[in-house]
């Protein structure tokens, strides 16, 4: 994992000031290190049956189809509203200044399969508490676990996850 953390830059006061944002283009952009991040997932699923791996916008998806393939499990995309063509559940949840939502396509999956969501960063937790409560809300499946590349632990994201079990690989 250092070789890992090490290809993640911290990038300054972007998109505004006081974000210190994480990067992961060095890491996207080099072939052995990638692998190495998707092979250290797949091999902790490896024996978890996971039907469909979830990825969150837009990051989350480089990593989820990914992982998914690796898996043999499909795929499927929570975006941003107006972003997915047919019928869609939707979450809102709270920003620090106002609120955003989250929604999935309403045949996103079947009864009874085991989801894992997976995302770049776990900040303060919002958008994955959110994807979250849209998929227990509307679906009878099992979520497995929520994963990340990356958790920023001083923003206590965690906390907003109730029960869920998280795994992160890189944590600041
Ligand atoms: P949050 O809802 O606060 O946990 O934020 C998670 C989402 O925002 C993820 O989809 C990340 O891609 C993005 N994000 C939040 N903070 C950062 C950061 N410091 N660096 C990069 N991406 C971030």
């Amino acid at each position: 994992m250092t070789e890992i953390s090490a290809a993640i830059r911290t990038i300054p006061d972007f998109p505004k000031p006081g974000i210190h944002f994480k990067d992961i283009t060095p890491l996207l952009g080099n072939g052995v290190l990638f692998k190495q991040t998707i092979d250290a997932l797949a091999e902790r699923h490896k024996d978890h049956s996971i039907d469909v791996v979830v990825g969150i916008e837009a990051r989350g998806f480089i990593f989820s189809s990914a992982l998914a393939y690796a898996l043999g499990a499909g795929t499927c995309l929570v975006r941003k509203p107006g972003k997915l063509p047919h019928t869609v559940h939707r979450q809102a949840y709270e920003l620090e200044y106002g609120t955003d939502s989250v929604e999935i396509h309403q045949d996103a999956f079947t009864s009874g399969q085991r989801i894992l969501i997976i995302d770049d960063v776990l900040a303060t937790g919002g958008t994955v508490a959110a994807t979250a409560k849209l998929i227990q809300t509307h679906f009878d499946v099992e979520i497995v676990e929520l994963n990340f590349l990356i958790e920023l632990s001083f923003l206590n994201g965690k906390e907003k996850l109730g029960d869920l079990p998280a795994y992160s690989l890189v944590t600041y």
